[in-house]
């Protein structure tokens, strides 16, 4: 089959033809229609110092898709051949107290789809069937390709409960943006988007927040004033893995305020003014991945009951011309790129 690998320890990634997976007993296998581009994979791209350790070579990669079901396992009865499916990224161990527990998302022993195992950059997928997640069949299948990173927006943007309070949202990727229309539609009173980027505050503008500030030109404290406020934001998201920006949040919470951070900043050491956490008596949480399945049945319910997400998606190219995906999602002005692989094999 055809799949985009990264064949070599070094940059790039090349077109090759590899063995379609086989199944065992509990498998699934997918034949892949639409994947989404992550900034995980422009770094394994690049190659750099976290790819480097990381990732085993070769390897297909890729984690964000969705596709139909043409072979099931032996043990498996839930799923069939014909279903539309998209796959959790995070493939647990299922042993440990944890995924004992039911609580899958806090596994301690985690393997990345297409980051320590093969991904879906490929004409087919194999994957266990507890990483299954089966689409109503009237859902948009680009939107359903971008199930794993909507799964990050939704988990973040539901950590606290949003009804009536004010969120501000530090990073207008495709995450913070799509975690602005959740926290909008769950309720939220204000929605402040903060970002560097002109067209990130652009895109996130046309789909709707009550502002879209760059905190080069507009202070967090002007915002408030701006909106009336002036007691802080009750529900930070920080989503954007910028250090100052994350202590601009902190210095701009009311006191009980609570923090979700998904953004992962690059130094991972973060200096920040510990009275500001104590005195405030603020809750800051960590984000990784999706609940399974909570966060999955909450997309799909939310899609259903009219949140739209559609807009996020700013590019669509053929498999083929996937360096132009990657050359998009360098540009930084970008939402989501969508690559499309139904023509191929
Ligand atoms: P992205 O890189 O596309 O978006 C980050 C945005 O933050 C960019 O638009 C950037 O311009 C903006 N930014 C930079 N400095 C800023 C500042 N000072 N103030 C405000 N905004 C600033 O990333 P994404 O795909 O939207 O993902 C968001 C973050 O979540 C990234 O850090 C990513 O690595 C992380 N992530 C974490 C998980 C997880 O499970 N924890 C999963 C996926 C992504
Ligand atoms: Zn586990």
């Amino acid at each position: 089959m055809k799949a985009l690998v990264k064949s070599k320890a070094e940059r790039g990634l090349w077109i090759e033809d590899i063995p379609t997976p086989a199944i065992g007993i509990n498998d699934v296998l997918v034949r892949v229609r639409y994947t989404g581009i992550c900034g995980t994979d422009v770094h394994i791209y690049e190659w750099d110092e976290w790819a480097r350790k990381t990732i085993p070579v070769p390897m297909a990669i890729g984690h964000e898709f969705v596709g139909e079901i043409v072979e099931v396992g032996s043990n498996v009865n839930d799923f069939h051949p014909g279903d539309i499916v998209s796959g959790e990224g995070h493939v647990v161990c299922g042993r440990c107290r944890n995924c004992l527990a039911g609580r899958r998302h806090l596994c301690a022993f985690t393997q990345g789809v297409g980051v320590n195992r093969p991904g879906a950059y490929a004409e087919f997928i194999a994957l266990p069937m507890t990483n299954i997640w089966r689409h109503d069949p009237k859902i948009d299948q680009e939107v359903a390709a971008i199930f794993d990173p909507f799964g990050n927006a939704v988990h973040t943007a539901l950590a606290f409960p949003v009804l009536g309070e004010d969120v501000l949202i530090t990073g207008a990727g495709p995450i913070g943006i799509m975690a602005a229309a959740i926290a909008r539609h769950a309720g939220a009173r204000y929605v402040l988007i903060t970002d560097v980027n002109p067209s990130r505050l652009a895109l996130a503008e046309k789909i709707g927040v009550t502002l879209a500030v760059n905190p080069r030109e507009t202070s967090l404290a002007d915002v408030q004033k701006k909106l009336g406020m002036n007691e802080g934001f009750d529900i930070g998201l920080e989503m954007s893995g910028n250090a100052g920006a994350f202590r601009d949040m902190l210095g701009n919470m009311c006191h009980g305020g609570k923090i979700a951070i998904l953004g992962i900043p690059s130094p991972s050491e973060v200096p920040i003014d510990m009275n500001k956490v104590i005195f405030n008596q603020l809750t800051i949480r960590g984000i990784y991945g999706r609940e399974m399945y909570e966060t999955w049945y909450k997309m799909s319910v939310m899609l259903e009951s009219g949140l739209d997400i559609k807009h996020v998606i700013t590019h669509r190219y053929n498999w083929r011309d996937w360096e132009k995906g990657f050359d998009a999602m360098r540009s930084g002005n970008s939402g989501k790129v969508v690559l499309d692989w139904r023509d191929a094999g």
